[in-house]
This record gives structure tokens, sequence and C-alpha cells, in this order.
């Protein structure tokens, strides 16, 4: 039987629009919104679309939000400068700093500057150790995203084995990591992995987060499995996946589209995340008032 199609931009609406009353909330008893700073250094154009539809997705959400655009020239120090202002200034509850960072720039040294309390992308060490050791954390977003896409296609994940295609910091550990904190059986899979076929053809959850177009086929994933394609990949203009969605989508229960699964819900975790350090900022700044 076809896959249904979850439909990632009509989940990532109603998440919104839950975020926005929980703003509204947020405002009337703080007198203020959350607040949330975006850093682009560089003039790097998809990078600009991304901070463009975060910055807008903020406003649409009462969310208030400021662009720092910095020249593709500006000196690790000054960027760092630039956090450090950041994480002192009440108004600004999470920081994010769009990556890749241009040429120069060490991304893990700037990240690393993040105060944890304000890392609403999830990556600085303090909130990745949290989610290793299975506390409270700032969750990065698009692997959150992954999670509520799979729960929202009432998919149990406890028990389930779960492989996921990709370990990079940002999308494929965390992923490992959301699953394993949901009882899953986590498998890892890497570009040194071997007989990868023979691993995914297991998997009941399988997220796919290499960056190669089409990389997972559907010989190589069982029936009714669920597919989580996390691929944003360029080609001629157009966005693929990293799934062959044609061919897993007549073996996969439960298959997310490129364009729109994954990428709409890393935006509304990335308000969820603002909207939560802003909480936990505010009661913290209560404590210390009292
Ligand atoms: P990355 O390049 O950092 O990591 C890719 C991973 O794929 C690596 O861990 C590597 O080991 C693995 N890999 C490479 N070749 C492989 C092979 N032949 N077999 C098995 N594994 C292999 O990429 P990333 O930042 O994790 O992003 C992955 C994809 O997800 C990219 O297409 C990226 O654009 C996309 N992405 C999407 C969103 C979103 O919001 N939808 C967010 C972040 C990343």
């Amino acid at each position: 039987m076809p896959a249904q199609v979850i439909d990632g931009k009509t989940i990532a609406q109603e998440t919104r629009k839950k975020i926005a009353e929980d703003v509204q909330h947020f405002f009337a008893l703080y007198g203020r919104a959350p607040g949330l700073a975006v850093v682009l250094a560089g003039d790097d154009p998809a990078s600009r679309v991304y901070v463009n539809n975060k910055i807008k997705a903020c406003e649409e959400t009462g969310i208030a939000s400021n662009a720092y655009m910095l020249p593709a020239a500006v000196s690790q120090a000054e960027l760092i400068s630039l956090i450090k202002e950041l994480n002192l200034n009440a108004a600004v509850d999470g920081i994010l700093v769009q990556l890749p960072l241009p040429k120069g720039l060490c991304a893990e040294t700037v990240l690393s500057h993040i105060s944890p309390f304000k890392d609403v992308d999830g990556f600085t060490a303090v909130n990745a150790g949290r989610l290793m050791l299975g506390s409270p954390a700032l969750t990065a977003c698009t692997p959150s995203g992954c999670i509520e896409l799979i729960k929202s296609a009432g998919v149990s994940i406890a028990g389930k084995h779960a492989v996921v295609v990709g370990r990079s910091n940002i999308v494929g550990k965390p992923a490992a990591l959301l699953l394993l904190s949901h009882n899953a059986t986590v498998t890892v899979c890497h570009s040194k992995t071997q007989n990868l076929a023979e691993i995914t053809r297991q998997a009941d959850i399988l997220i796919a987060a290499v960056g190669i177009k089409h990389f997972i086929t559907g010989d190589m994933i069982k029936d009714g499995a669920v597919v989580i394609d996390v691929g944003i990949n360029r080609f001629e203009g157009k966005l693929y996946g990293d799934a062959e969605f044609d061919s897993c989508f007549k073996k996969a229960s439960f298959i997310t589209p490129v364009p729109g699964g994954v990428g709409p819900m890393t935006i509304a975790m990335l308000l969820r995340n603002t909207l939560s350090a802003a909480q936990a900022l505010a009661k913290e700044r209560l404590n210390y008032a009292f």
C-alpha cells in the first residue's frame, strides 16, 4: 500500500499557532515579547533565505526578532564580542548564529560563547551534553522536528528499531539521542558504514540526514517503514530530499516530502525553543527579584 504523506507544512502551522497563543500569554505575564537575535556573517544566498524565513516566522508568532548582518570579513573576535553582548541583553532570550560561517571563522569556537540558556539551536556543549544525559535541554531544532512529525502520524516510537543515516552534530547525533530518549532501539549509520542497505532495511523508522539527493531508494527500506527525510539538496533550481520519494512512497507507511516536510518543522521548533528559553529566563529573573 502506498504511504501516507506527513504534511510538515500543516503540522508546522498548527504548532506555530499554539506557540503564538503561548507567546501572547508570556506577553501578558511579563509585559514583553520573547526575543530572538539572529546573527548572519557573510552573504551566502541560501543562509540569507533561511534567516529571512526565521525572522518572518518570528513576526507571525509575536516573537521580537533582530537580525545582525555582518560582513564576510568580520573577525572571530568581533563576532564573539557581539555574542557576549547578546548574552547580557535582557531583551534577548535566544541567540542563533546562522551556519555555515565564512571561511576563517571556527563555528565550534564561536558557538561555544553562546549562553546555554539562550542557545535556541541546541548546539552548545552544555545542551548537547544535557540531551545525552537525558536532562531537560534546548534541543537541536531539526531533530526535534523529526520527532514531532513521527508523533503527528500517531506512530509510537518506543520499542521500534530506528535507523539514522548521518552522524552530524546538528542532525544525526541529536536525532539518535532523541529517538533513544523515546525508547527506540537506535542504529546510527554514516559514511564508513558497511552494508548500509542491509541495516536500513531493518528500520521501522528511518531518518535520512546524508545530504545526497535520492540516496535512499525504495529497495533500501522495509515494507511499512516510517521515512523521515531531512535532506535538502539543491539541483537545477529545485529541492530534493535524501530519499527517492516515488520508490520509497510505494513501500513506506508514512513519508515526509521535500520540500514541505522537516524544513517547516525546523522553524517551528526554533520558535518553540525561543519561547521555552524566554520562559526559563523570566522565571530565573523573578527568583532573583524575590
Ligand atoms: P553533514 O554533511 O554534516 O552530515 C552528513 C552525514 O551523512 C555525515 O555524518 C556522513 O557520515 C553521512 N554520510 C555521508 N555519505 C554517506 C554515505 N555514503 N553513507 C552513509 N552515510 C553517509 O550534513 P547535515 O548537516 O547533517 O545535513 C544533512 C542533510 O540535511 C543536508 O542535506 C542538509 O541540507 C539537510 N538539513 C536539513 C535541515 C532541515 O531543516 N530540513 C536542517 C539541517 C540539515
